[in-house]
C-alpha cells in the first residue's frame, strides 16, 4: 500500500530534514537478533522520487523488527558522540549536578536508602532515565547466587550510563559502580557526581577492561539505538564474569513503537520483543532468568554454558501492533493528519478535523504537550486491503528525508 507523505511537521526534538549520501546508507540482510538469513520480510519503505532512505523489516523466526536500510554504524557513532546532546538545549545539567552533590553532603547521616531515593525522586528528575523502583525490582534476589539476596558489593558496569542517575542510585546501595558514556557532555556531568564514568566511543570498551570482570553489566535504553548488535555483544563479552549477569532494558516494540516514526527517525534501529532480545542473548551464551514486559522490556540473563533459566520467553511481536491507525484509515478518500505526541497518536481528516483513530495508551506516559507534536499530512492509496505489506511512504522529494534530534 502507498502512503503519500504530503507534508511533515516535526515540532518535537527534531530540526531540519536530513538527506543521506549513498555511502552513508547501509543494508542489513540477516536478522540482527537471531542471525537468521531466512524469512526476513519488508514492512515499510520510505522512498523519494529516485532513492529510498530507511526500510523497516521483520524477522519471521524471532519477530524482531529492525531497520533493514539505515545510516551506517560510523554515521551513528559520530552522531551520538558529537551531535545528540551538546548540553545546549537541556536545562543546566551542571547546576543540577552540583545541587545534587550539596544535597548528598547535607544528608550524610540519613540512611543510604532514603538518601538515594531522595536524590532520585526530588532533586534530579531531569537526569534520571530508569525508574529506581523498577531497577530494584529487577536486581533484588540476584545476589542469592553468592549467598546474599541483594547484590551488595557487586561490581556493576552501566553501558551508556547517561548522566549517571542509575549509577548514583546503585552506588548508594553499596554496589561498586562503573559506567561508560559515548556523549562527552553527559560523561562529564556523571563524573562531577563522583562516579567512575569513562567517555567511550562506540563499542571501544578498552578503557574499562582493566576494571573487569563485572558481576553485572547493565544497559538501559541503549541497545535499540545500536546499528550493530553483534559488535556490542562481542565488546561486552570479555567484561562479564564467567557466571555473571547481563540486564538489558529497551522500549517494548509492540507497545511503544510506530511504523511511520521508525521509518523517518532512525534513532531506534531495533524494535525488540521479549522473543528477539532473548534470541540475541542466547546466541552469546546468556540465558534469560528474569523478564518483565510492559511499555519497556526488562530482561536479566545469566552467563552459563549449560541451558538455565526460563526456556521459553515467547512474547512475539505482530507487525500490526506498530501500525497504529493506518489500517483504520484505509478507504478514507481525503487527506489525513496523523499526529504523534509521546505515545499518543491521533489520525484526523484534514477537511473537518474529525477523528479516524485514537490510541489510548495503557499507562505510564508523559502528559500530552510536554515535548511538542510531530505531524504528518498523508494520503493513503490502498489497492488491496487484504495484503497491505509492505507500506511505501512516498515523498515528493528526490530521496526520502530522515530526522534526528540535535542539541
Ligand atoms: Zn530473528
Amino acid at each position: 500500500m502507498n502512503v503519500n507523505i504530503l507534508e511533515a511537521r516535526l515540532r518535537g526534538f527534531h530540526r531540519d530534514p536530513i538527506y543521506l549520501d549513498p555511502d552513508e546508507i547501509e543494508k542489513v540482510d540477516s536478522c540482527p537478533a537471531c542471525a537468521s538469513r531466512e524469512g526476513q520480510r519488508v514492512l515499510a519503505v520510505a522512498r523519494g522520487l529516485k532513492d529510498q532512505a530507511l526500510q523497516l523489516g521483520q524477522c519471521t523466526s524471532c519477530s524482531h523488527v529492525y531497520l533493514q536500510s539505515r545510516p551506517t554504524a560510523e554515521w551513528f557513532d559520530k552522531y551520538y558522540s558529537e551531535d545528540w546532546d551538546t548540553g545546549s538545549t537541556s536545562q543546566n545539567q551542571v547546576k543540577v549536578a552540583s545541587r545534587a552533590r550539596r544535597m548528598m553532603r547535607r544528608n550524610r547521616f540519613i540512611t543510604k536508602a532514603v538518601r538515594a531515593q531522595r536524590v532520585l525522586r526530588h532533586d534530579m528528575p531531569a537526569i534520571l532515565h530508569p525508574s529506581p523502583a523498577r531497577l530494584m525490582q529487577m536486581i533484588s534476589g540476584l545476589g542469592e547466587v553468592k549467598g546474599d539476596e541483594f547484590p551488595y558489593g557487586w561490581k556493576l558496569l552501566d553501558i551508556g550510563c547517561g548522566y549517571g542517575g542509575s549509577l548514583l542510585f546503585l552506588h548508594e546501595f553499596g554496589l561498586d559502580t562503573w559506567g561508560t558514556e559515548a556523549n562527552a557532555h553527559r560523561a562529564a556531568v556523571a563524573r562531577s557526581l563522583g562516579l567512575n564514568v569513562i567517555h567511550t566511543i562506540g563499542d571501544d570498551f578498552s578503557p574499562v577492561q582493566s576494571a573487569a570482570p563485572f558481576d553485572l553489566v547493565y544497559s538501559s535504553h541503549v541497545f535499540e539505538h545500536l546499528a550493530d548488535l553483534d559488535r556490542m555483544m562481542e565488546a561486552i563479552d570479555p567484561l562479564v564474569s564467567p557466571d555473571g549477569f547481563v540486564y538489558l532494558e529497551v522500549p517494548h516494540g509492540p507497545v511503544t513503537e510506530d511504523i511511520i516514526i521508525r521509518t523517518h527517525i532512525p534513532v531506534h534501529c531495533h524494535l525488540f520483543s521479549a522473543s528477539s532480545l532473548s534470541a540475541l542473548l542466547r546466541r552469546y551464551g546468556y540465558h534469560p532468568v528474569r523478564v518483565l514486559v510492559d511499555t519497556n522490556l526488562h530482561l536479566v540473563a545469566r552467563r552459563s554454558e549449560e541451558p538455565i533459566g526460563i526456556h521459553d520467553v515467547s512474547v512475539p511481536a505482530g507487525s500490526e501492533r506498530i501500525v497504529h491507525g493506518l489500517f483504520d484509515a484505509i478507504g478514507e478518500p481525503d487527506t489525513l493528519k496523523i499526529a504523534y505526541e509521546q505515545h499518543h497518536i491521533e489520525v484526523r481528516r484534514s477537511i473537518d478535523d474529525s477523528l479516524v483513530y485514537k490510541r489510548n495508551f495503557p499507562y505510564g506516559v508523559y502528559p500530552v504537550g510536554v515535548q511538542g507534536r510531530d505531524e504528518f499530512l498523508i494520503e493513503i492509496e490502498a489497492k488491496n486491503d487484504r495484503e497491505p505489506w509492505p507500506i511505501y511512504f512516498q515523498h515528493p522529494t528526490y530521496q526520502a528525508p530522515i530526522w534526528m534530534k540535535y542539541g
